[in-house]
């Protein structure tokens, strides 16, 4: 059975051999690198899972949203070159936080947060993904929510957030209406509808990929924007030219 996610179908898309070097060598337990970004957006996620899962609605405000995001800060501290730093990713964490707190219904009861998810996509496809959120709408129809801590993509990301609704889909029987992210750094969302033929159409995507996967023998290294997230730049047979690409931690979506 292969076990497909949004985030290592996309991998493979960027870059064959990392995908290599951290499914198929398994190299990553050894190659791992703290990043402030992660680090950063663990703790955002961690504080929003809590807040809106476990705060009765009445004692939903900014100050206990701080608190929960100091608390989980505590846990893990690492990828900060040093406390200025920390405090300016820190800032960071805590302006998405407040805007969250300012501008969003805090009297929602979302239907699931962090929820992990693993449904059969075909015979020997399975399809996994953690989901940051659902809602009920009015319509009792479903709106799936990504929360992203990064930079905003200038499109949505079509093909995560249909999985996402394609793996609710084969889960429960109610219609998704709606699959955003919600970009906290700016506070935006961007939504899409997804229809039938959308899930349909995604679904196909995935078998033919996981296709080429499985005969993939090149697993190229091919230098990209995310050259900076990856941990095996050490390694990688083309680090030069990947080193060239990296871009600032601001620029990154994640
Ligand atoms: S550094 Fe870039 S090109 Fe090299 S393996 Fe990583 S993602 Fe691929």
């Amino acid at each position: 059975m292969f076990e497909a996610s949004s985030y290592k179908l996309n991998m493979f898309q960027q870059c064959p051999r990392r995908y290599k070097f951290q499914y198929i060598d398994g190299l990553i337990d050894i190659y791992r690198k703290p990043r402030p970004y992660f680090t950063m957006g663990d703790h955002v996620h961690a504080a929003l899972k809590d807040f809106m899962s476990t705060v009765p609605t009445c004692e939903r405000n900014i100050s206990k949203l701080e608190h929960l995001l100091r608390e989980k800060w505590q846990r893990n501290r690492k990828g900060f070159t040093d406390k200025e730093d920390e405090k300016r990713w820190g800032e960071k964490a805590l302006n998405q936080l407040r805007w969250f707190a300012q501008s969003q219904d805090l009297s929602v009861t979302p239907l699931m947060v962090e929820k992990y998810h693993k449904v059969e996509l075909s015979t020997n496809i399975s399809l996994a993904g953690r989901i940051d959120r659902v809602d009920q709408e009015v319509d009792g129809s479903l709106h799936v929510i990504d929360y992203k801590t990064g930079k905003m993509l200038s499109e949505p990301n079509q093909t995560q957030l249909h999985i996402y609704a394609l793996i609710l889909s084969k889960e429960q029987d109610l219609p998704i209406s709606k699959v955003s992210c919600l970009y906290l750094e700016v506070g935006k969302f961007q939504t899409l509808k997804p229809t039938t033929a959308d899930l349909d159409q995604v679904a196909s995507y995935i078998i033919d990929l996981v296709d080429r996967i499985r005969m993939e023998r090149e697993y190229s290294a091919t230098p990209n924007n995310y050259c900076g997230t990856c941990d095996f730049l050490e390694i990688c047979p083309n680090r030069e030219e990947a080193a060239k690409l990296i871009v600032s931690e601001d620029e990154i979506d994640f």
